[in-house]
């Protein structure tokens, strides 16, 4: 999952933050600081890409919609359909899941061979469970040996970003040029899934610089200078 910068609220042309009197219209800057692409999954969306509330603004047991969660600009994000419907409206406590933007979300997971994403193996047990849950809120574990009749195609998607990433990888090997490199990166950004590329390119720092800068809102202070591997996030907890 791709740390995040969502940055300070908007301002208008008279230098006041925006009031929002509804949430959708905060979509357009949303996607301009973070990329056309869910938070959570990743998938790259043109369209079908909602303004997405951390914490809902319609919590089950709750009548009717909290204003200040509905209507925050750092309650925001952005999410698909199958992650937001999964995700719902379950009220949840911050800091028992990993956020994309508040934590190194890109340090608590491990993505693998068939778009398979699991909590990543060197933390300690306390954060495998946080890691663990997060991936259960957004639904991210969801695959057919789970349920074979699920409509849902994350996984699918995934596992496809990862052969494609593979090839593209063997094919660096092969004829290594700063032109092929570029080609990988629009591949990549047109594909999405950018934690997938991050992963199989683990060991190019430069192709790993090229992704970091490829796409709008990623958290930098997140990546270590020279070989951008992930690094604990000042705030976050991890
Ligand atoms: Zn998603």
């Amino acid at each position: 999952m791709r740390p995040v910068v969502r940055g300070p609220w908007p301002k208008d042309e008279d230098g006041n933050d925006i009031n929002y009197k509804d949430y959708a219209t905060a979509r357009a800057e949303l996607i301009s600081r973070l990329g056309e692409c869910c938070s959570y999954c990743e998938m790259r969306l043109n369209t079908a890409l909602a303004v997405e509330h951390v914490q809902p603004k319609n919590p089950k047991g709750v009548s009717s919609p909290i204003r200040e969660r509905e209507l925050d600009w750092n309650n925001f994000l952005l999410a698909c359909t199958n992650c937001n419907s999964t995700k719902g409206a379950k009220d949840v406590e911050l800091t028992e899941y990993f956020w994309p933007d508040r934590d190194n979300t890109f340090r608590a997971f491990r993505y693998s061979e068939g778009g398979i994403i699991r909590p990543s193996e060197s933390l300690p047990e306390s954060k495998k469970k946080m890691a663990q849950k997060t991936i259960e809120l957004t639904g991210l574990n969801k695959h057919p040996s789970h349920d074979p009749k699920a409509s849902d195609r994350r996984w699918l998607n995934r596992g496809e970003t990862w052969n494609i990433a593979q090839e593209s990888k063997n094919d660096l090997q092969e004829n290594d040029t700063p032109q092929m490199r570029r080609q990988i990166i629009r591949t990549a950004m047109g594909q999405g899934y950018w934690s997938i590329w991050m992963t199989v390119f683990e060991d190019d720092p430069e192709m790993k610089k090229r992704l970091i800068d490829a796409i709008s809102g990623t958290a930098k202070e997140c990546f270590s200078e020279g070989n951008y591997s992930p690094t604990h996030r000042l705030g976050g907890q991890i």
